[in-house]
């Protein structure tokens, strides 16, 4: 898994202060996309446990932060990556964590390693972006398509919960 860049403190991915790491790798090829240069995964800092520590270190030095938000690329572009980073990251800091996906909420709970990386994660924004449903206005999306998710509630009713800003 690895890190093209970090934002140390932004207001635009999320509710409040947030630290918001961008992962390369994606292949949802969404027409419109501005972010293409991330769709390689191999490019960016690898993250080893040297950069983690580093990563940890920033957060928890930060009081003004109110969260961490993960974005791309695809975060899930690699799961089982994820999911270690996920549960490191949440069990080290207690930060609530927004992520950023072009895969569905539903496309998530099939897979099985994708659906446990749920367990670590608040809120979900979900869905490719799509050109024709972009509207500049919208807060922490870049179509109308895409939802943002309360994922605990939406995994203990079953049905997508979504927040609305
Ligand atoms: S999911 Fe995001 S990074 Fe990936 S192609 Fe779509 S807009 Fe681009």
């Amino acid at each position: 898994m690895k890190v093209i860049k970090i934002f140390k403190e932004t207001i635009s991915d999320g509710i409040g202060f947030r630290y918001s790491i961008y992962f390369s790798g994606c292949n949802h090829n969404c027409e419109g996309c501005h972010n293409k240069e991330t769709w390689k995964g191999d490019i960016g800092k690898f993250l080893d446990e040297e950069y983690m520590n580093e990563i940890v270190d920033e957060i928890n030095k930060n009081s003004m932060l109110d969260g961490i938000t993960l974005s791309g690329g695809d975060p899930f572009f690699n799961p089982d990556e994820l999911l270690n980073f996920l549960k490191e990251i949440k069990a080290r800091t207690s930060k609530n964590i927004w992520s950023y996906t072009g895969y569905t909420f539903e496309n998530l709970l099939i897979d099985s390693t994708m659906k446990e990386c749920l367990d670590y994660i608040d809120v979900l924004v979900d869905g490719k972006f799509q050109k024709i449903n972009y509207y500049p206005d919208l807060y922490f999306r870049g179509s109308s398509n895409q939802r943002i998710i309360d994922v605990k509630e939406s995994l203990k009713n079953n049905e997508v919960v979504t927040l609305e800003f």
